[in-house]
C-alpha cells in the first residue's frame, strides 16, 4: 500500500518563469544606453494601466516602497494610527511604522486568513486613519465590508496584493477598489522583475505625490532629465526616497504580464490537483475558497489536523522536507515578533484565530515552472507522511 519513492532532486517551495522573450529584452536594455527609469519603464506602467483598468501606476522597486508611499502620500504620520491583518508580511505593519504611526492589528477570518471586517470596527479610534487590507494568499478580502466601514469612518484605504495580482471581487479588479492599491514583482510572486512592485491610484494628485516622494522629492521636470526635453534644472519639495524601477526590471516585467494569464492557468490547474487529491482526507485541510472572484492563487496553504495526525506542523515540514520538498509558513503572525511584542505591547493569546491558522499552515510548491508530475510527488508525499503519522479511528 505504502509504496512512495523519494526522489532524487529537491523541488524547490518557488521559483521564477523566465522566458527567452525577458532575456532578450534585457539585453536590448542594456545595450540602449538607458538602464536605469526610462522609456521601458514608462511602458510597463501603461501597460499595467490598461491591464487592471485604473488612471495612475508608478512602478518602484518593491510592494513595500508602494506600501510606505501610498500612507505617506495619503498624509499620514505621527500620532496617527494604522490598521492591518496581523496574518501577513513584516512589510505591511513596518512601512506603517515608517510614517512614523502606529500598527493596530486585527485578528482575521477563520476560514479565509483575511481581515476580519467583524473585528475592524471596534480597532478604529479617533487617531485611525487609514486601513491596508492584505488578500491573503490570492483572495479577495471582503471589500465590500471594508469599504463601507472606511466611507463610514473617513479612512484611507491602502490595500496590499503582493498576493493578488488577476484577483477579482464581485466582478472589479483588484487595483480598482481601494484608494491605492500595492503589487509585488519579488521573485516568488505571480509575476517578477527580480525585485519590484506597482502602486496604483485612480487619484491623480496623489499619484503625483507619490511619483515625487519615490525619487528624492525632486520635481517632476527634474525627474523628467532623461528625455530630451529634460533640464539640468530641478526643485526639491520633499526629503523623498529612492523607490523608482529601472528599465533592466521592467524589461522583465514587460514579457511577465503578457505570460500572466498563462502562469494563472497552471496554477489553477495545480490548486485544483491538490484540492482534488487531499479534499475527502481527514488529516489536511484544504484552501477556503469565497465565491465572490477570482483567486490568484498565489499561495497553496494546508492546514494540518492535529486531531487526526500525531505530529505536529512543524514535524510535518520535516518529513515534506526529508521527501525532497522545499515549503514555507505565511506567515508567523506580526504580534508574535518580537519588536511588536516589545514596542506595542502586543503578546501571544491577543488574535486567537492568527494563531490557530498560524499553528497548523503549510504552504506547499505551487508554481508555473513545476511539472504535473511535481505535483503529483508533492500529493503522494502529503498522502505518505499522512498514512505514515495518521491516528486510526
Ligand atoms: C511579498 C510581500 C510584500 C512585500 O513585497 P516586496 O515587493 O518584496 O516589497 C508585502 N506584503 C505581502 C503580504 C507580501 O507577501
Amino acid at each position: 500500500m505504502n509504496n512512495f519513492r523519494k526522489r532524487d532532486d529537491f523541488l524547490p517551495y518557488a521559483l521564477p518563469t523566465i522566458g527567452q522573450q525577458e532575456i532578450d529584452e534585457v539585453v536590448d536594455t542594456l545595450k540602449s544606453g538607458w538602464i536605469s527609469k526610462g522609456p521601458k519603464t514608462d511602458k510597463l506602467e501603461k501597460k499595467f494601466c490598461e491591464f487592471i483598468g485604473c488612471k495612475n501606476a508608478i512602478a518602484l522597486n518593491s510592494c513595500t516602497a508602494g506600501l510606505h508611499l501610498a500612507l505617506l502620500s495619503a498624509g499620514i504620520g505621527s500620532g496617527d494610527e494604522v490598521i492591518t491583518s496581523t496574518l501577513t508580511f513584516a512589510s505591511s505593519a513596518n512601512t506603517i511604522i515608517h510614517t512614523g504611526a502606529r500598527p493596530v492589528l486585527v485578528d482575521v477570518d477563520p476560514l479565509t486568513g483575511n481581515m476580519d471586517p467583524n473585528k475592524l470596527e471596534e480597532k478604529i479610534t479617533d487617531r485611525t486613519k487609514a486601513i491596508v487590507p492584505v488578500h491573503y494568499a490570492g483572495q479577495a478580502c471582503d471589500m465590500d465590508d471594508i469599504m463601507y466601514i472606511a466611507k463610514r469612518h473617513n479612512l484611507f484605504v491602502s490595500e496590499d496584493a503582493a498576493h493578488a495580482l488577476y484577483t477579482t471581487y464581485r466582478g472589479k479588479n483588484i487595483g480598482t477598489i481601494g484608494n491605492t492599491t500595492s503589487f509585488s514583482f519579488y521573485a516568488t510572486k505571480n509575476i517578477t522583475t527580480g525585485e519590484g512592485g506597482m502602486l496604483v491610484t485612480d487619484d491623480d494628485e496623489l499619484a503625483e505625490r507619490a511619483r515625487v516622494m519615490s525619487l528624492h522629492g525632486m520635481s517632476r521636470n527634474a525627474w523628467n532629465r532623461y528625455s530630451d526635453t529634460g533640464s539640468w534644472y530641478y526643485e526639491v519639495e520633499y526629503p523623498g526616497y529612492k523607490y523608482n524601477m529601472t528599465d533592466i526590471q521592467a524589461s522583465l516585467g514587460l514579457h511577465q504580464l503578457d505570460r500572466l494569464e498563462e502562469f494563472q492557468k497552471r496554477r489553477e490547474l495545480y490548486a485544483r490537483m491538490y484540492n482534488d487529491a487531499f479534499g475527502d482526507m481527514d488529516a489536511i485541510e484544504v484552501p477556503y475558497v469565497k465565491n465572490y472572484g477570482r483567486h490568484a492563487w498565489h499561495l497553496y496553504v494546508i492546514r494540518i489536523n492535529e486531531d487526526s495526525l500525531n505530529i505536529d506542523r512543524n514535524a510535518f515540514i520535516e518529513e515534506l522536507k526529508a521527501r525532497n520538498i522545499g515549503v514555507s509558513v505565511h506567515f508567523i503572525p506580526i504580534h508574535l515578533h518580537p519588536y511588536y511584542r516589545d514596542r506595542y505591547g502586543y503578546k501571544a493569546g491577543d488574535f486567537p484565530v492568527a494563531e490557530d491558522i498560524y499553528r497548523r499552515i503549510i504552504s506547499l510548491p505551487l508554481y508555473p515552472k513545476m511539472t504535473q508530475e511535481d505535483v503529483c510527488y508533492v500529493i503522494d508525499a502529503v498522502r505518505d507522511i499522512a498514512e505514515k503519522y495518521g491516528k486510526r479511528a
